[in-house]
């Protein structure tokens, strides 16, 4: 990383000549019909609709940065705060996109696209401006559904045939039995060949969901099984907010422990790593700190002997944005896997990525690969956005 990401005081970046001024800030909304349903393992009513908003920022040059990820609530109260003020002035962006997540919403893909501007005005892409010597990290592939088990037992063959070295496997079917079935039979099935991850979805709820998180003794029980079967990681084992009885799973099982993927503050997750909460944390940059955030806190948790690797169930360009901010900041070593949302037939890689003119594909041995281009390297599909346009970014 340069040392202006490491020294608050600096400027991060500044123009080569007259700095350029943010002109516009524009927001729209997208939905992509889901023709089966989806049914998220994670949320108690099936997907019937896929929504992405869409963040553009365009400076007096007419550059565009490009972001996406959370619904941008509240930000219209607030966009003349940035107006007129100097793109690459991120450290004051990424504060004030901070204050207004206290008083209204989480508005992190306006700092996503301010990175990819950046990106433009500086001619360098993103995972360089931060410090990377690499573009590339290796996918897991990341299942969201509790699909039965001869089902599930295909996609693990498929993952495998793929190349891809690691998938993740949904727990919270009504009964346990079935979902410790589940995590047999893949075993059984790939062997060795794959890691496997479960994510146990307990950390948060959707809206309407009001279903007690699991408890320590129901969590540990699971941990013991999970022992078993080699799991690489378990993920989100307890509500978010049980810090002590994450610190005493982690304690009590040989698993790594897995969560933070919507935790907003970065003093949340430095209690957490002062506490032994966890051993992977997943904070995913299009939803809470950002980009400039969570780079500096991606290097504090690999140093002290922790993963990093975001939270990227989205679409591409939060993908591809937690690539940038993984391979920019801490590189393979930290980040063994990313997330590679990946469960077809209603999830693959075209629909996740829908807003882009091409998808993000791992290559055949699970290497994703960030472009040489200027900022994130992205480049939207007009005519499908333009199709997609919608009022709402809701999932109905
Ligand atoms: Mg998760």
């Amino acid at each position: 990383m340069t040392d202006a990401l490491n020294d608050e005081r600096a400027p991060l970046f500044t123009a080569p000549g007259q700095p350029s001024r943010i002109a516009r800030i524009e927001i729209s909304h997208h939905q992509c019909e889901l023709d089966p349903p989806f049914p998220a393992a994670w949320d108690s009513q099936p997907r019937r609709r896929f929504p992405a908003t869409l963040v553009r920022v365009i400076d007096s040059e007419g550059r565009e940065g490009i972001g996406s990820g959370d619904v941008m609530y509240g930000f219209d109260d607030f966009r003349h705060l940035f107006i007129g003020e100097d793109p690459l002035d991120l450290e004051r962006h990424a504060g004030v996109i901070d204050n207004i997540g206290f008083h209204a919403g989480r508005c992190w893909p306006l700092e996503v696209a301010l990175w990819d501007l950046a990106g433009k005005i500086l001619e360098t892409p993103v995972w360089r401006l931060m410090g990377g010597e690499s573009n590339r990290l290796r996918a897991y592939a990341s299942s969201g559904t509790h699909r039965p088990l001869e089902e599930v037992v295909a996609l693990a063959e498929q993952v495998r045939a793929a190349g891809i070295p690691a998938l993740k496997l949904r727990f919270g079917r009504p009964r346990l039995e079935d979902d410790l079935a589940v995590l047999g039979a893949v075993r059984r099935a790939v062997g060795d060949d794959l890691e496997l991850m479960v994510d146990c979805n307990q950390g948060w709820r959707m809206p309407w969901d009001v279903k007690t998180p699991w408890q320590f003794d129901q969590a540990l029980e699971v941990a013991r099984e999970l022992e078993r079967q080699r799991v690489y990681w378990m993920e989100e084992p307890l509500y978010r907010g049980d810090y002590a009885g994450m610190a005493r799973l982690a304690e009590a099982t040989s698993l790594r422990i897995a969560g933070g993927e919507m935790t907003r503050e970065p003093y949340e997750f430095r209690e957490m790593l002062r506490q032994g909460c966890l051993d992977v944390y997943q904070p995913d940059a299009v939803c809470s700190v950002g980009m400039l955030g969570l780079a500096r806190l991606a290097r504090e948790v690999v140093d002290a002997g922790k993963l990093f690797t975001p939270h990227t169930w989205g679409n591409g360009i939060g993908v591809i944005a937690n690539l940038h901010l993984t391979a920019g900041a801490i590189g393979p070593d930290g980040a063994p896997y990313l997330e590679y949302p990946f469960d077809p037939p209603e999830w693959t890689p075209e629909k996740r990525d829908f807003p882009l003119t091409t998808p993000l594909l791992a290559d055949g041995e699970g290497w994703l690969t960030l472009s040489e281009s200027p900022g994130l390297g992205l480049e939207l599909d007009e005519e499908r956005l333009a199709a997609t346009r919608a009022s709402q970014a809701t999932y109905q």
